[in-house]
Order: structure tokens, then sequence, then C-alpha cells
């Protein structure tokens, strides 16, 4: 088991497969690519099933797979696969923009994925066009539809942003209820690759927009999700996410490994180990020692932007959010 220096059990890892995407989110990469990581720099899937294979014998049970846009990642399904079939137990989950998932669906359902998270920030295609700098939203819906008729599980995340898509909270609610899908409202966080000019909605405003919509009761947190969660009374849920508070932390259960092989204890702090060469070097033993010291100095707290309140150089496109 995997537990680190404030006892806290880690057996979650988030793994990027690629840092390269389809979309150019305003709040992600609007300018990319000015240089994308060269791709014999990038771990293989065989490698990075290698550290996987430890990651699960030192106590990891749940996976999720995302970038960048992991589908834009070629024989995606044939790397879950390999995951499933040394431990069908695992928790298989993916995050992904839905723009490559219509013809894909079926194929990673079959191969051992459990879960997905999909990012809508609209319903408006010319929105849509103006978040992710192309024509997307008839894509990503019907990549929708297709997870939910092979029977994935589906969860939904929405970045609000004033004078872009703030105005569409309810609309995508709406549209995720009738789905029976849970929406995740998650803070704008800011980082220097993200458009200068955007404005996040902060919790407090969602929820006084949310409560002029519905009643709804305060769950909490639940497990170690960085979600706070809200129930309806016909027994919807909905989450915020608010990346700037560290409540979440003290039940965090997460590492992060980037498509380059670097092992990052926290979202929020730059620190990271490299696993690549021990991987590349078939060393099982310091590979591992890598993965023991990673946790062993998982910060206690986020520090989202520094103590300077610095603007974050971290790159959501290279650790996967
Ligand atoms: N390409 C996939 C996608 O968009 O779902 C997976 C990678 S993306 C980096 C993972 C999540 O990070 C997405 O839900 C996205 O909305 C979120 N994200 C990216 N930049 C963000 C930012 N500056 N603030 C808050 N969330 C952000
Ligand atoms: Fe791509 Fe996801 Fe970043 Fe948007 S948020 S640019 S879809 S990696």
């Amino acid at each position: 088991m995997l537990i680190d220096s404030y006892d806290r059990v880690v057996d979650y890892l988030r793994v990027s497969v690629t840092e390269r995407c389809n979309f150019r989110c305003q709040y992600c990469m609007p300018e990319k690519p000015f240089s994308w990581v060269p791709k014999e720099n990038l771990l293989s899937f065989e490698e990075l099933f290698e550290f996987i294979k430890i990651a699960i014998d030192e106590g990891v049970k749940k996976i999720r797979i995302t970038g960048g846009e992991p589908l834009l990642r070629e024989d995606l399904d044939k790397f879950i696969k390999m995951i499933y079939d040394y431990e069908p137990k695992i928790d298989l989950a993916m995050t992904t923009n839905a723009f490559l998932l219509k013809g894909t669906a079926q194929r990673l359902k079959d191969s051992g994925l459990k879960r997905i998270n999909i990012s809508i920030d609209t319903l408006k295609p010319e929105v849509a066009l103006a978040i992710a700098g192309k024509d997307v939203l008839k894509k990503v819906l019907e990549g929708v539809e297709e997870a939910i008729k092979v029977g994935l599980k589906v969860k939904v995340n929405m970045v609000p942003m004033k004078n872009m898509n703030a105005n569409e909270i309810i609309d995508v609610l709406e549209y995720c209820k009738k789905r029976n899908m849970s929406v995740r409202f998650i803070e704008y966080m800011e980082n220097k690759f993200a458009a200068k000019d955007i404005s996040g909605v902060k919790s407090a405003e969602l929820l006084s927009i949310l409560k002029k919509h519905y009643e709804f009761e305060d769950e909490g947190f639940d497990g170690s999700s960085p979600s706070h969660y809200y129930r309806m009374k016909d027994g919807y849920r909905f989450g915020i996410i608010e990346p700037y508070e560290d409540d979440f932390c003290k039940k965090c259960n997460r590492i992060r490994l980037t498509a380059e092989g670097n092992l990052i204890p926290c979202l929020y702090f730059d620190e990271a180990l490299s696993i690549g060469k021990a991987i590349k070097a078939g060393d099982i033993k310091a590979a591992t020692e890598v993965l023991r010291e990673v946790v062993r100095t998982k910060p206690e707290k986020n520090r989202w932007g520094g103590e300077d309140g610095e603007v974050s150089s971290r790159a959501f496109y290279e650790t996967g959010g």
C-alpha cells in the first residue's frame, strides 16, 4: 500500500498519454502549438504499462487516462485492454473532449473502460467555436450519445466563464440531468498558458444562480473527490470544484504521470520525478523507488499560483487536469 507522510493512502493514478490536442480551449492552450514534446520523448504504451503494473502492485486501484486529448493517441483501446487484463478489478476511467468518441466508444468499453468524464462547456455551436477554436459541438454531442449507448458511465465537466458560457449553466445542467449524467462545474484556474482575458465564475456566484432555479442540499465531499456535491429533491446530484480551496487535500489520494514519464505528487506543485530512465532500462526496483519517493514527498496542501500569488506555470494539457 502507498501511504504518504500525512497518512493518506495513495491509490489513484492519472496518466496523461499525450499533451497534444485537437482543441485549443481558451482556458488551456489557445496558442499551441509552439513546441510540442517530440514524439520520441514520450513513453510508449508498453513502457507506460510497465509502470502501471508496478503502481497496481503497490496498491493503485483507480486509473484515469487523460491528456491533452487521449483519443488522439493511436491504439488507446489496446493500452486500456493491457491494463484491464492485468487487473480486471481496476477502476478504469478516462477524461476526453469527446470529439473522436463516436467511432471509438464501443471499442473502449469492450477493452475494459468503465467510466468517462466529458468536457461540455456550452450547447451553442458558436460558443463552442469561440472556446475550442473550432466548430466542435456536433461531434462532441454525438460522442456523448454514443458513450451512453454503449453503457459507459458518463460525467460532465464544465468551466463557466463570464461573457462566454456563464449564461448556460442551467442549460448544461438540464442537458446532463435529462441523461442522468452528473455535472461538475470547475472554477477556472489561472495559468500562464490560458487566454489573458478569461474571468471565471466563482462557486458563490454559481450557487446563487443555481439556487434561483432549484432546491438542493449540500452533501459535502464524496470520498477523495475534490468535488463538493449538492443533491436536488429528485435525487439528481451536481458538483462544484473550487481549486483555490484546500479542504479536499485532506483526503487526496492521487498522483499524476505525464506522457514523458514525470510523476507529479500534486497538480498544484511543480515538483516531479521522472520514471522514464528506470522504465526504459527495465529497472523495476528503481522505478518502484521513484514511485515511493513521490508518494513520500506528496505535499499536505495545494499551492495553486504559488505562495506569492504568481500565476501557475503548470500546463493543464501536460498534467491532464
Ligand atoms: N482533453 C480532455 C478534456 O478536455 O476533457 C482531457 C484533458 S483536460 C486538460 C482535463 C480537464 O481539465 C477538462 O475538463 C478541462 O475542462 C479542465 N481544464 C483545463 N484547463 C482548465 C483551467 N484553466 N481551469 C479549470 N479547468 C481546466
Ligand atoms: Fe484540449 Fe482538453 Fe485542453 Fe481543451 S481542455 S485544449 S480539449 S486538453
